[in-house]
């Protein structure tokens, strides 16, 4: 499990019509000629592809990745047709990952079964709850709730030791709320309190559809509430959060009985299978504090129903259509989508989301051809230079942090498409017509394969995404950038097209996740992937300054009329989206020495290279799920992943001919530049 791996994007719902612009790309005539490129970049490039391209029913935004999103379910389609009448006839071999997947899929989409079975696959976990009489029973409930993923209170799970990048650890992590995140339980504004009170209608009625009289669900949903007000209110923001001091308390078993001595963690210890540790990371020591309190101070039938609740919402999805209409129905004020997804494409991302590496493997074979693989890694490579170069000739940081940043950069690894060794499922068994007993059976070997890594060394042929995934991450303490298969296609990567284009799009992808390694979290790991201090302390401070400088340029933009974002929360990867553009246009620059400058569609190689960044973040979205957006996510709106890192790099002014006073040119003074 890893609680500060950070993706390139979060999608609130990986959402095709197969439309040409995937292969066409940009022309001229998909430009916005009323539209002024100096005065709103982002609309110059995209506005007319997002007038042609409206939010389709089922999603909650719509955009070139969201076209590749469903170009995908398209491939993944086909693979699981087959794989679901190879499994039936049985000519995939029982145990084999064909049959995984077969079964998984086809029990997903049996509708008819799912509906006849209705609660009942989930009632022997409503019986284990009534059967609770005391705190120890309780804990050991909560211990094999995680076990199924279901992260109430709070989370388990096994990370590399942050200040020790070699060893594996048992970590505690905030966690059991039921709405996105903890300051929507405080936010005064009506809109919030509105959204609060439907959380508790919608807490009600799923209890009433688990077979709880009405007036008992009730009274259970204002308690649930209220006891997840008082774990919000002890939770940390995600601005503290983003801190990776604040989140490291490493603590001997003794010190962890002082912090929490009600929790009786021996016999919890026992259930996970972890009781040979010495030592836990808790990720909040404050928040477990009151989590231990709870323990004993909140009635027992409170917990019982606190826990019946959240395990029918985490598998509500894979319930009868009462359950999954009643999810959706309360998604909907978070999301804004006015119809649910196809069973079809449900089934997939589930089958995805649980045997992702049996399925990816599939998808690979079809979907990505090798030489994609050994062009990523060129360009990469390229990057790196530009990167190096960029280091080396920096005036802000000194020699001594210099030679670290280079060293860290020299120590980066990189993974490409799929994993070289791929996930051994054999201890996993799938049946046929038996959806939720399968994901629970996903959920619980994905969770002992966790727990098991303990002791042993870092596992680092591992992958954090699946093959599919139209995604990237860097991930701190492994010190290595990863870029799934998925991402490899139009129009992020497609080497029909020039040079220019895809340094703007892969090219600024790759730059961002590698200055992930130097934004205000990454900087603060060594080149081992260790939490450890490598900066002087004038350059430490000077660093701070400049992403201050972010921090407030993100702070001054509002949505909606009234929706600040929050510089604090996206400050990592604001800087990651501007330091991706400085060092792809550094690598063009590199890449275009001593060849003709050619025009292609009237532009040159700088503005096709800014097109073909603003492109890629083209982004029709719901107002519910902007919101939600700025509310949660680490990543700002895709409007601001333009205008923001653009407004602030001068090569972009000068190749579209704007000067200081036009809107995407910030004053010299104002000016953010780190990497
Ligand atoms: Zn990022």
């Amino acid at each position: 499990m890893k609680f500060k791996r950070i993706p390139l994007l979060i999608v609130l719902i990986l959402s095709l019509t197969a439309s040409n612009a995937l292969s066409q790309g940009l022309d001229s005539a998909g430009l916005c000629t009323r539209c002024k490129p100096c005065e709103d970049f982002y609309k110059y490039v995209n506005q007319i592809y997002l007038e042609k391209h409206p939010i389709p029913p089922d999603y909650s935004y719509w955009g070139p990745w969201s076209e590749v999103f469903e170009h995908n379910l398209s491939i993944l389609h086909d693979i699981l047709d087959r794989a679901a009448a190879r499994a039936k006839s049985g000519e995939a071999p029982k145990g084999s990952n064909e049959q995984r997947i077969g079964d998984f899929y086809a029990a997903a989409l049996d509708s008819v079964t799912v509906e006849r079975r209705g609660i009942e696959p989930l009632t022997p976990e409503f019986d284990r709850i009534d059967q609770i009489t005391n705190t120890q029973g309780l804990i050991q409930e909560i211990a094999r709730l995680q076990s199924l993923q279901v992260e109430a209170p709070f989370a388990v799970g096994v990370d590399q030791d942050a200040k020790n990048s070699e060893r594996m650890m048992l970590t505690v992590w905030q966690s059991g709320l039921g709405l996105p995140d903890r300051d929507y339980y405080f936010r005064p504004d009506k809109h919030s309190k509105e959204l609060r009170d439907a959380y508790v209608k919608h807490i009600q009625r799923m209890l009433e559809l688990a077979g709880i009289s009405s007036k008992n669900a009730s009274t259970d949903a204002r308690s649930i509430f209220s006891l997840e007000t008082i774990l919000a209110r002890a939770s940390m923001t995600r601005v503290e959060r983003r801190n990776p001091d604040s989140t490291y308390h490493d603590l001997s078993f003794e010190a962890l009985n002082r912090l929490t001595p009600d929790v009786p963690w021996q016999p919890y210890l026992a259930d996970i299978g972890a009781s040979n540790v010495n030592d836990v990371n808790i990720g909040q020591p404050k928040f477990m504090a009151v989590v231990d309190s709870l323990i004993i101070h909140e009635p027992l039938t409170t917990w019982k129903a606190y826990l019946k609740w959240h395990v029918v919402s985490a598998f509500s999805p894979a319930l009868s259509h009462a359950f999954v209409d009643e999810g959706f129905n309360f998604d909907k004020l978070l999301y804004g989508s006015n119809e649910q997804q196809a069973r079809w494409k449900r089934s997939i991302r589930s089958t995805d989301r649980n045997l992702g590496e049996a399925l990816g493997q599939e998808y690979v074979k079809t979907a990505f051809p090798p030489e994609a693989k050994q062009r990523m890694i060129a360009m990469i490579e390229n990057l790196k230079e530009a990167l190096r170069s960029d280091l080396t000739s920096l005036s802000w940081i000194g020699d001594t942090t210099r030679h670290r940043a280079i060293e860290k950069l020299e120590a980066f690894q990189q993974k490409v498409g799929y994993p070289d060794k791929w996930r051994d499922y054999s201890a996993l068994t799938i049946q046929p017509g038996k959806y939720l007993e399968n994901i629970e059976a996903a959920r619980q070997f994905e969770f002992h394969r966790e727990l098991n890594k303990l002791g042993k060394p870092v596992d680092r042929t591992e992958w954090g995404m699946t093959p599919p995934t139209i995604n990237a991450y860097y991930d701190a303490s492994m010190n290595e950038i990863v870029f799934p298969a998925g991402i490899l296609q139009p129009p992020f990567f497609d080497f029909s097209r020039d040079e220019a284009f895809n340094y703007g799009a892969i090219g600024t992808i790759i730059g961002h996740e590698m200055t992930h390694g130097f934004d205000d979290n990454g900087s603060k790991y060594d080149a081992k992937g260790n939490l450890e201090n490598w900066w002087s302390q004038s350059d430490l401070k000077n660093f701070k300054e400049r992403a201050k400088c972010i921090i407030d340029q993100f702070s001054s933009y509002t949505v909606q009329d009234s929706i600040h974002l929050t510089g604090g929360q996206v400050v990592g990867e604001s800087i990651a989206d501007l330091g991706g553009v400085t060092l792809a246009y550094a690598a063009l620059e590199r890449s275009l020495k001593g060849k003709p400058r050619t025009i292609i569609g009237g532009f040159t190689p700088e503005q096709r290279f800014f097109l073909g960044y603003a492109r890629q973040w083209a982004d029709n979205v719901r107002p519910e799920a902007e919101r939600t957006q700025v509310y949660t996510d680490p990543h700002p709106p895709a409007y601001y992943r333009v205008i923001g890192p653009l407004s602030n790099f001068p090569p972009f002014a000068e190749a579209f001919g704007c000067t200081e006073g036009d809107k995407m040119v910030r004053p010299a003074s104002e000016r953010c530049n780190i990497w």
